[in-house]
């Protein structure tokens, strides 16, 4: 539970100050162009602030400072444990700012201030901490050559990185590329989402203050047509990761194309399953699992558990015990702690999200939830809804990034697990059953990057994440996140015998 209320949340919004500049070369700035555009509150529909809209000429700017920062090694040959060092003090200042930080993804994007003062603030420092101690605990390789050869094959730093992220977990998300690339030794620009760049902005500014030299981490805030292509598009940019909608990964692909050749990642879409089996003995807890898995963060979450597949015989009792749970999770002001969920993005998703469930509403059954509310007359919001359908129907097949589960029977585990792979995605998957040869087959037939037993979603510094299929590939967080910032250097020296 947060350790503050709703007074006090709302007293400390009320004495928020915004970055709203673009973070280039170690300073704050306004887009070359003189123009702005409008950061929304979507649980009121105020304008927090006006941000400085970065285009090509900006991206330019940033790209030029990144390369000149790297190519000097005024962080990019900088031995790792100083490097360490730095980004040690990066988590500690957004430990020291939580509130705050937590405050700026709550209102810049409506998510719960509770989750984000106690899941996403608190992940960032983990984040930037996890990938800092790891920096210099990671050895290099001698080939196994003949004598009088001495083959070094070193991880060397690619050079600049441009990452593109959404605006869902917008602090969590440029963390995850932030944080690996940084510590390797790069130089990053990055651009956050236009809905929701307010924390992006000031984790530049901490990470100013904790000592990472000017124009190795910058911030581009702008409109993916504009600033976000720019940076794909960049003959300067050596590396680009991309968190974001499967459509505009493959844009990012063609940028790549297109230009220099840039190494491209891409965490895209999902439309994760969760399979549920009648031998599954808590179905209580997969019950409060499965509405967690949907319901958190609205239901805009890339691996949301958005399908559920229910083995037929425990289909009503499993079907009564989601629509309570979903009862209990009614949309509320963001910064009560008492809300069970928060405000969808904008009004753009809203309208998106409500053309599926209308449709739903004549093509499936629908078992909880399914209207537009507003709270204290105003804002973004959705109930969390629940409709039982056919594997075909659009409310099962494709991403709606929000609070609307999908729920399916099934006979028999082959049906159970065809049906789960009968998707473009492959981000993650959830087992629930206390059968454990069950657990291990399943798991190993699902094409998912993670698959969750007798959880939903599981998730940690430790383990690698990313997808299969056109959920994309490369891999944020673990060791294996330094693949992607990283390419290996091959030095022979010949000696004498
Ligand atoms: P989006 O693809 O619309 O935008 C993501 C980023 O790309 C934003 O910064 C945006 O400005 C930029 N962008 C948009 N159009 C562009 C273009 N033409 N050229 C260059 N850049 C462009 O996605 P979104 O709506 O912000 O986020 C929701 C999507 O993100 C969902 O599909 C969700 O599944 C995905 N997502 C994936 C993961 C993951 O790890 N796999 C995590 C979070 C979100």
């Amino acid at each position: 539970m947060s350790d503050l209320t709703l007074d006090q949340w709302t007293a400390r919004a009320g004495q928020m100050n915004f970055r709203a500049q673009a973070f280039i070369d170690g300073r704050f700035t306004d887009a070359a162009s003189g123009k702005r555009f409008s950061s929304i509150n979507p649980a009121t529909g105020a304008a927090l602030a006006e941000v400085a809209e970065c285009d090509a000429a900006d991206v330019d700017r940033a790209v030029i400072a990144a390369r000149r920062a790297f190519d000097d090694g005024r962080w990019s040959r900088a031995a790792p444990a100083e490097r360490k060092a730095v980004l040690l003090r990066l988590a500690e200042l957004i430990r020291e700012n939580l509130h705050e930080m937590a405050l700026l993804d709550s209102l810049d994007m409506g998510k719960l201030v509770q989750d984000a003062v106690t899941i996403d603030a608190p992940g960032a420092a983990h984040f930037f901490q996890w990938h800092a101690e790891a920096i210099d605990k990671l050895y290099d390789e001698v080939a196994p050559t003949g004598p009088g050869d001495l083959a070094l094959v070193r991880r060397v730093p690619i050079g600049v990185v441009g990452a593109v992220v959404p605006w869902n977990f917008p602090l969590d998300m440029a963390t995850w590329k932030a944080a690996a690339a940084l510590a390797a030794g790069n130089s990053v620009v990055l651009k956050p989402a236009e809905q929701a760049p307010l924390s992006a902005l000031r984790l530049a500014e901490l990470a100013a203050e904790a000592g990472v030299p000017d124009g190795v981490f910058n911030v581009v805030p702008g409109y993916g047509p504009t600033a976000g292509k720019a940076l794909g598009l960049h003959m300067n940019v050596d590396c680009l990761a991309f968190t974001g909608s499967t459509a505009v990964g493959k844009l990012f692909m063609q940028y790549a194309g297109q230009s220099n050749l840039k190494a491209v990642w891409l965490e895209t879409g999902g439309k994760s399953p969760n399979l549920v089996f009648a031998d599954c003995q808590d179905l209580d807890a997969a019950a409060d699992m499965a509405a967690f898995g949907i319901f958190f963060n609205q239901g805009e979450v890339c691996s949301a558990n958005s399908r559920l597949y229910v083995e037929r015989a425990i289909k009503e009792e499993f079907l009564e015990k989601l629509a309570d749970r979903a009862a209990g999770m009614q949309p509320g002001n963001p910064l009560d702690p008492a809300a069970g969920m928060g405000a969808i993005v904008d009004e753009k998703q809203v309208q998106g999200i409500m053309r599926f469930v209308e449709a739903g509403k004549t093509s499936a059954r629908l078992v909880a939830g399914g209207e537009r509310v507003s709270v204290d007359g105003k804002g973004c919001f959705v109930q969390p809804t629940i409709f039982e359908t056919a594997q075909d129907n659009p409310l099962a097949r494709d991403e709606i990034f929000g609070p609307v589960l999908s729920v399916i029977p099934f006979d028999s585990e082959d049906e159970a697990t065809a049906m789960a792979n009968d998707t473009i995605y492959g981000l993650a998957a959830s087992v629930w059953t206390d059968d454990l040869s069950r657990a291990i087959r399943v798991s190993e037939k699902l094409h998912a990057g993670t698959v969750s037993v007798n959880t939903v979603d599981a998730l940690s510094a430790q383990t690698p994440f990313g997808g299969m299929k056109q959920s994309g590939f490369g891999r944020d967080l673990s060791l294996h996140s330094f693949d992607k910032y990283t390419a290996l250097k091959t030095t022979w020296i010949r000696y004498k015998t």
